[in-house]
């Protein structure tokens, strides 16, 4: 029988959105961590894919690099009691482990709840060919920016004050319903009725606020705190809808270890900086602007919540491990996953990984030094990957200073 724990290789996506070459995050812990890896200075880097997905599987090289969900097909018991029950109905792990790149904005997205998803797969099998829910969450590895979520309802609205082109895409009747309300019943009929509206109707009207913010005429401060990506965001999709959601969602600045966590129909958009992210396994996503990909305007906007909260709010914080002062939980309120960030110094003694009882996947992000498994060991540093069975306790040894991050599930 073959070890319990082992090296796995990841799933590379080259998106167009991701950081060029070794600039990206993704592109330096391949590279490392794989020894064949070769990184192209003129191609992108965006998506790291840990996991068992059919459209992004991890491989075992020392195994002729069969598919680690091939593996777990053999060895079923290595998931865990808990993963089987409760995830019965799929074969590999319940989570998608990734690390991602942004050099630009990626899609104004939501992710359908369990039951939609279901729906939409069903209706539009070529659009949604995934029929499970998705909720995700974002960890910052460096400075990390995102849209979020609606903002408070004062702040869309000063927005369409301030500006007043804004008022000027829609009905009169929609935009003056808005101003004049004192709760978010007047959102979705706004950011539906702009978000449908024909190109031909708000491509001049964006030309005319690009104007605007080139020239700097805003005085206001909430303009000013978009004034930048504004024009980053034209710069990156010229005529593009979805520049019109900046205007709608927060904008969040995440610092490393910052992270956020995206519930089913909350609207997002990754907008730059290198992040880990967990997601149920699924690549369910209902888009509408920013991209040049299918969008779905109407279900997208079907389905949104239209919750307004402060940026800050959308904020995702980790517990402390009470039993271990190394490690952060972020443990967000889905069965499918939870993520451990794990910093380790320099240590004379071993560190052994908490026993958990579900499979989980280590992924080193900094740091060098080996692990060890009964009789099994090998050599860790940036990008490897380990996959430990349910139950196995696994020691470390710190060479240089650890930074890594497990994914696991919380059934
Ligand atoms: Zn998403």
């Amino acid at each position: 029988m073959m070890a319990q724990v082992f090296k796995i290789q990841a799933a590379i996506k080259n998106y167009d959105w991701g950081k060029v070459g070794m600039q990206s995050v993704v592109a330096q812990l391949q590279k490392e961590g794989c020894n064949n890896f070769l990184v192209d200075e003129k191609t992108p880097y965006a998506e790291m894919w840990i996991g068992t997905h059919d459209s992004g599987p991890a491989l075992i090289p020392t195994l002729k690099n069969i598919k680690l969900k091939e593996w777990l097909l053999e060895n079923p018991q290595c998931l865990g009691d808990n993963i089987r029950k409760a995830f019965s109905h799929i074969t590999g792990l319940p989570f998608l482990f990734k690390v991602l790149s942004v050099n630009k904005a990626l899609s104004i997205q939501a992710h359908p709840n369990k039951k939609t998803a279901e729906k939409l797969h069903q209706m539009y099998p070529d659009k949604y060919p995934d029929d499970n829910h998705k909720p995700e969450m974002a960890i910052a590895l460096t400075n990390f920016e995102a849209l979020c979520g609606f903002r408070p309802l004062c702040e869309i609205q000063t927005f369409f004050v301030e500006i007043p082109e804004l008022q000027k895409i829609v009905d009169s009747k929609i935009v003056e319903m808005f101003l004049n309300s004192k709760n978010n019943d007047a959102l979705k009929p706004l950011f539906t009725a702009i978000m449908t509206c024909s190109p031909k109707t708000f491509q001049p009207i964006l030309l005319q606020i690009l104007e605007y913010f080139k020239q700097k005429q805003f005085e206001n401060p909430l303009c000013e705190s978009i004034h930048d990506l504004f024009l980053r965001t034209y710069d990156q999709y010229p005529g593009d809808i979805g520049c019109f959601c900046l205007f709608f969602l927060n904008y969040l600045k995440l610092k490393p270890g910052e992270a956020i966590f995206l519930a089913a129909n909350v609207p997002h958009a990754y907008l730059s900086g290198d992040c880990i992210e967990c997601m149920a396994c699924s690549d369910n996503v209902v888009r509408a602007g920013l991209t040049p990909k299918f969008r779905d305007v109407n279900t997208l906007c079907d389905i949104l919540m239209y919750d307004c909260n402060k940026s800050e709010e959308n904020k995702f914080l980790p517990i402390c491990d009470p039993g271990d002062p190394h490690v952060k939980i972020f443990d967000p309120p889905v069965p499918e996953f939870v993520v451990d960030s794990i910093e380790l110094k320099k240590q004379e003694t071993s560190y052994i990984l908490k026993i958990l009882q579900t499979a989980s996947v280590l992924l080193v992000v900094k740091g060098k030094g080996s692990y060890k498994y009964e009789n099994e060991e090998g050599d860790l540093m940036p990008g490897s990957i380990l996959f430990i069975s349910s139950g196995c306790q696994v020691f470390l040894n710190p060479a240089v200073e650890f930074l890594m991050f497990r994914a696991y599930c919380n059934a």
